[in-house]
């Protein structure tokens, strides 16, 4: 409630400049960047209670997109809690895949879940943690940025995270303007210490930004214990409340649950949160999460959002009916009938956790839906391959196809050697990513040229054959110095090769996250034994995709890069697209008049289904 004597709304330009005084006569503290339009920005900040997990991600995602086929220009956030800077030093095990964006952030899997569902690339701006936030404060106020006051969480920290979102606004939006909407998730759950300030921070902001700015929307759980046999809204309720002590009324109520939620739960947390029925919304288990924006838009939540925002004025309901075609077509094929039954095993050391290699699960569902094939994924841990049992224990699996993933150290590196090995001397179509191309370069190297102690540098120093090594001299043409390449570069590739047919293009840009490459010195001896480099840097000796001839193998492909951190839903990546191809040609064992029959498939993937 205002008093009097405080700021008021009614002129909202005077109203927030009040806020960007800093020193010693005011109390407010919100820096707000120079060019930034008050009121252009909407906001919808999508808060978990009860516990985490529930998928607020994909939740917000979800949301963003029915907003951005309506032809609003949108942009997410995430707000992490914890003091790491990015996610680039946390273990797979623990936080799932560390997901790194164009601009080379290393971000965790949300923001994976964001760019495919959005199809949009995004940048440092859209993910935010509490040590940037931290850090960037020791250090201005180390640079004396505060006028001799005492630093606080509030009002400098909150002012922050309050920065951060108007500029994200200014810098989100599509066509350099600024955006619609930014839709910030916040990480963890309301009630945790380490998330308060950026709760305390979004309270402040709606408050600055004034009525109809911001949409706070809560994500709740409902449990069913099997002991009961029926739906209880208690914790979802005390969740709730814990939200509203911090000063916030949200909007809408999001209810995950495994079933839909009955009348009476959503008449409960109605009764209990001040918000009514038709805003208390049933999010419950669906087979894909492609298929939630369809089933949110099914129960109005994207209308509820316009109203609360007043953004009707703002929706080109012709942009929306194209966008939404495309999206069901989709839908359609991910959810029929598919014509084609394979298997793909995955050769990593994280397998017991699917999410250490959820883009790779992601790449492998859009490749499969458009080519109408049924996929199972055998998680293999190469932990377990030993070098002179993988073959036979591979050949146990029945599978039309391999990956090896990327990675790090030396944990697992026998197994993926024999599991390229075994991939490649019978015909099994094979993608190797990142690690795995360097492991294809090392087992030829091994095997096909016969230089017996071919390494990676990685794993043994002295080897005398370091096929696979730290390049000094191309990291300084880098500018990266030591640190690991990272992000997106461009990949020129070889005239009349089979990526070049593949990609269909040229020039392609993919996402990098490595520090070892091919050695330059022995590219010579392994080309001539067949193995054929036809990707590379534009200008420099960097090797970034291999292949077989086809008259050695049907599909043996390779990136230096992580093709699956840029495959879309509508878009999917082609070396994916290719080997679930080569797979479908395995498992039919198809052959085309000159018996190349993977590579017959692979160059009418445009048979695709949606
Ligand atoms: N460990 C290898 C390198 O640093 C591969 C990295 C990866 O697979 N992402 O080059």
């Amino acid at each position: 409630m205002l008093q009097s004597g405080m700021p008021t709304h009614d002129k909202n330009e005077t109203f927030l400049s009040q806020f960007g005084k800093s020193g010693e006569t005011t109390e407010f503290f919100s820096p707000v960047p120079d060019n930034y339009q008050h009121g252009k920005t909407k906001f919808v900040v999508v808060l978990g209670t009860v516990m985490s997990g529930l998928g607020k991600g994909i939740f917000s995602s979800s949301l963003a997109k029915l907003l951005q086929d309506k032809g609003l220009s949108v942009t997410p956030v995430k707000l992490e809690g914890y003091l790491n800077i990015d996610s680039g030093t946390l273990n797979p095990f623990r936080h799932g895949e560390v997901f790194v964006l164009d601009d080379g952030t290393e971000t965790d899997m949300d923001l994976g879940t964001y760019e495919r569902i959005l199809d949009q690339n995004l940048s440092r701006a859209n993910f935010t943690t509490a040590g940037q936030i931290y850090t960037e404060i020791l250090t201005r106020e180390r640079a004396g940025g505060y006028l001799g006051r005492d630093v606080q969480m509030i009002p400098h920290v909150t002012g922050e995270v309050k920065r951060r979102l108007r500029q994200l606004a200014i810098e989100g939006g599509q066509n350099g303007k600024q955006a619609d909407v930014v839709f910030v998730e916040v990480g963890g759950t309301v009630g945790d210490y380490e998330n308060g300030f950026y709760i305390e921070a979004l309270r402040e902001l709606a408050y600055e930004e004034g009525p109809e700015s911001t949409c706070f929307v809560a994500l709740t759980y409902i449990v069913e214990p099997a002991i009961l046999g029926e739906q209880k809204s208690k914790p979802a309720q005390l969740g709730i409340k814990r939200l509203m002590e911090t000063g916030i009324q949200p909007h809408i109520i999001a209810c995950r649950a495994e079933l839909p939620i009955t009348d009476t739960v959503a008449q409960k947390i109605s009764m209990f949160s001040n918000v009514t029925p038709q805003r208390v919304f049933s999010m419950h288990d669906r087979d894909s999460i492609y298929t939630i924006p369809d089933a949110m838009r099914s129960e109005k939540i994207d209308r509820e959002i316009l109203s609360i925002l007043k953004l009707h004025d703002r929706v080109d309901a012709v942009a929306e009916d194209k966008a939404r075609v495309g999206w069901r077509n989709y839908i359609d094929a991910l959810t029929g009938k598919r014509n084609h039954t394979i298997s793909i095993g995955i050769l990593g050391k994280y397998t017991s956790i699917r999410d250490a290699y959820a883009s790779i699960d992601k790449a492998i569902e859009h490749a499969s839906t458009h080519l109408s094939a049924d996929v199972q994924i055998k998680w293999i841990d190469v932990t377990d391959l030993k070098k002179d049992t993988a073959g036979s224990k591979l050949e146990a699996a029945n599978l039309d196809a391999v990956i090896v993933p990327g990675g790090f150290g030396e944990r697992g590196i026998e197994g993926k050697l024999a599991a390229v090995k075994w991939a490649r001397e019978h015909g099994i179509p094979f993608l190797g990513i990142c690690l795995g191309f360097q492991m294809a370069v090392v087992e030829f190297a091994q095997t096909v040229v016969g230089l017996e102690d071919a390494n990676s540098t990685e794993f043994d120093v002295n080897c005398k054959h370091p096929v696979i090594a730290e390049l000094p001299d191309q990291k300084e043409i880098e500018g990266l110095g030591g640190t690991m390449r990272l992000g997106g570069q461009d990949v020129a590739l070889t005239e009349g090769s089979f990526a070049e047919q593949l990609f269909n293009a040229a020039h392609v840009r993919e996402r990098f996250r490595h520090r070892y490459e091919v050695e330059p010195k022995y590219i010579e001896k392994l080309t001539k034994a067949g193995l054929i480099f036809s990707g590379h840097h534009p200008e420099h000796q960097i090797m970034q995709v291999l292949e077989l001839p086809s008259s050695m193998h049907p599909y043996f492909v390779a990136g230096q890069f992580h093709p699956e951190l840029t495959s879309r839903p509508l878009n999917p990546q082609p070396m994916f697209m290719g080997l679930v191809a080569a797979a479908i040609a395995h498992r039919t064992g198809e052959k085309t008049p000159d018996g190349v029959d993977a590579r017959w498939l692979c160059s009418n993937i445009s048979t695709s289904t949606v």
